[in-house]
């Protein structure tokens, strides 16, 4: 998707602060932290939201969470606990439309999320 903000930022056309980067994904600094640690674990190629996934997904979504448990551990929040968000349309509270795991943690996070 030429006009996707999170494809840009893949191809490197638009700065990210990247944190990881390898053939199928790209991890950068969310521009709006919410919590200590926010960084965005995002596949290079475009999905809009998890409603479109297929079977052949199934490795890159895993690969996403391990992406974000590596980070989660670098950052050394992994024992304390962290969380691991994908927010899905509009109730779900999706923002950019392109596939993306939120790696938060650093303070305490609290359940049912708002
Ligand atoms: P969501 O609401 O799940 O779609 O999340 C979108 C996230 O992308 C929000 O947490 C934003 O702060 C973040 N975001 C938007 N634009 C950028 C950007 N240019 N670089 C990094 N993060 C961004
Ligand atoms: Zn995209």
């Amino acid at each position: 998707m030429s006009d996707c903000l999170f494809c840009k930022i893949a191809r490197k056309e638009i700065p990210a602060k990247l944190v990881y980067e390898d053939e199928d994904a790209v991890a950068f600094e969310d521009i709006n932290p919410q919590a200590p640690v926010h960084v965005l674990v995002v596949p290079k190629r475009h999905i809009p939201t998890l409603n479109e996934l297929t079977p052949a997904d199934d490795a890159l979504l895993g690969k996403l969470a391990r992406i974000s448990a590596g980070i989660a551990r670098d950052r050394g929040v992994s024992e304390a606990g962290w969380r691991s968000v994908v927010n899905v349309n509009r109730e779900g509270g999706q923002l950019v439309f392109h596939v993306h795991m939120h790696c938060m943690g650093g303070r305490p996070m609290f359940w049912p999320p708002g």
